[in-house]
């Protein structure tokens, strides 16, 4: 029962699956008056992400913590468990034509608090600002069962420090997300993508670089590299035109990049997006491009997510957004074309690589990567190692002054280390 709470390789003694915000308190309090350690887990699609924990007695699993708890469309607020999913979220907003405007991979599985705890990012960043920016109230339960609230449930926010946002990226470290109040907003009346595959990234990056500083702001755009883009390339083109990509420069056509750019308005406004960002492609050398709605554009931007199987490495940088594109081509270049799976969100900066390999060759593309980012400018993290190799690693990478804050905050918090000991920057 607790093998499916493994983290990296440690299993817990007990699994606890709070069902109310108050179960969750008395959860954290029993655990902590123990004096032992406890891991949040939501749907646990990004355990893999953190340093490995130093203690581990408890999975205290909050999907049971899945009600909506206050909806008010006109208002354009809802509040909700920190273990809805995100799918769930999205589903019940959509009866009122309305969204969060976040869209993580995996929204089935995805919960908001696992979600805000880790970071993750979707494309819908480009046009709509972090998840931190819809945040507009919380409530965490702290290492010793004790409810705190910041921030409030009206768009016009409360007075006093923002205390939320220390919980979005902490990986569950400082407390429990229990509750959060976003600010939502309407569905767009259209949503089109158009995608385009190229012989290489230089050349998307013609295209990519014309569409961000062009007329208008797309609500997505995002660069894919490696063989799942080149044969999701094959697959749109065949479709549309009935032949595989043909390559101006004669490359394997195994080695088409894809450049996304979702455009989501009015239908005439969208038509009109259409028909300048097809111009764009075509005059940037595009081998091909299609404009996809429905499934096929669903099955387009699913390709920004993570490979399945797992890859053995992966890691994700944050860079001026101008440098994405030349990184997704250094890292692209650095290894076989077959063995790498590279997401630029390049309208706000994000690079994830993900590299299919034997463990014995991590290590060295791990100096590699982080010589690419570094020389990009980025700042670089593992996401995903062999278990292995973390007792000789920081994932998180060099935090640098802030680490002695942060220390402090965690010592403020969580005194006792109730909460993922040892799992997040400098094994705090
Ligand atoms: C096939 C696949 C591909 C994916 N690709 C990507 C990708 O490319 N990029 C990306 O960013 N994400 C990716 N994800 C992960 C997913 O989209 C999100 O990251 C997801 O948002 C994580 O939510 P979760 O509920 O699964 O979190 P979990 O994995 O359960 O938790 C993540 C972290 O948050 C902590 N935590 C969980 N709940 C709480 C809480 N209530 N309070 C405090 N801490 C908490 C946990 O302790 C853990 O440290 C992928 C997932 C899948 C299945």
């Amino acid at each position: 029962m607790t093998d499916s709470y493994e983290l990296d390789g440690v299993r817990p003694s007990r699994v606890e699956r709070p069902g109310s915000v108050d179960d969750l308190s008395a959860t954290l309090k029993k655990v902590h008056e123990d004096a032992q350690a406890a891991v949040i887990w939501g749907g646990g699609t990004r355990m893999h992400v953190g340093n490995s924990v130093t203690r581990y007695d408890v999975a205290v699993d909050v999907t049971g913590l899945d009600r909506v708890v206050d909806y008010r469309p006109s208002d354009l607020v809802v509040v909700v468990e920190a273990g809805i999913t995100v799918a769930a979220l999205q589903e019940e907003l959509g009866k009122n034509n309305q969204r969060l405007a976040f869209d993580p991979p995996a929204p089935e599985k995805a919960t908001i608090g696992g979600s805000l705890a880790s970071n993750a990012v979707g494309p819908l960043r480009n046009s709509y600002g972090g998840v931190r920016d819809l945040v507009i109230g919380m409530s965490v339960v702290l290492a010793d069962g004790t409810l705190t609230k910041s921030g409030g449930s009206v768009v016009k926010n409360v007075a006093g420090y923002d205390m939320a946002r220390l919980h979005i990226g902490a990986f569950g470290t400082l407390g429990a997300i229990a509750t959060v109040a976003f600010k939502i907003g309407p569905l767009p009346p259209a949503r089109r993508t158009v995608a385009a595959w190229f012989d290489s990234v230089e050349s998307a990056a013609v295209a990519g670089m014309r569409i961000i500083n062009g007329a208008f702001m797309p609500e997505a755009i995002t660069v894919i590299a490696g063989p799942r883009a080149a044969a999701h390339a094959s697959d749109i083109a065949i479709r549309t035109t009935g032949d595989a990509p043909e390559n101006s420069r004669g490359n394997a056509p195994g080695t088409a990049v894809l450049l996304l750019v979702a455009l989501a308005a009015s239908p005439a406004t969208v038509e009109r997006q259409v028909n300048d960002t097809t111009s764009t492609m075509g005059g940037a050398m595009a081998d091909g491009f299609a404009v996809l709605d429905g499934d096929q554009q669903e099955a387009a931007w699913a390709l920004a997510g993570e490979p399945d199987p797992s890859p053995a490495l992966t890691v994700r940088s944050t860079l001026k957004p101008a440098s994405a594109f030349d990184l997704v081509d250094t890292l692209a270049g650095a290894v076989g074309p077959n063995d790498i799976h590279i997401v630029g969100h390049v309208g706000f900066g994000t690079v994830e690589a993900h590299w299919t390999a034997d463990a014995a060759s991590v290590p060295g593309l791990i100096e590699s990567a982080r010589t690419a980012v570094t020389d990009a400018g980025g700042a670089f993290s593992i996401e995903r190692c062999p278990v292995g190799l973390k007792p000789g690693l920081d994932v998180f990478g060099k935090i640098g002054a802030p680490l002695e804050i942060m220390r402090r905050m965690k010592q403020q918090f969580d005194p006792d280390g109730t909460l993922s000991p040892g799992r997040f920057a400098g094994r705090i």
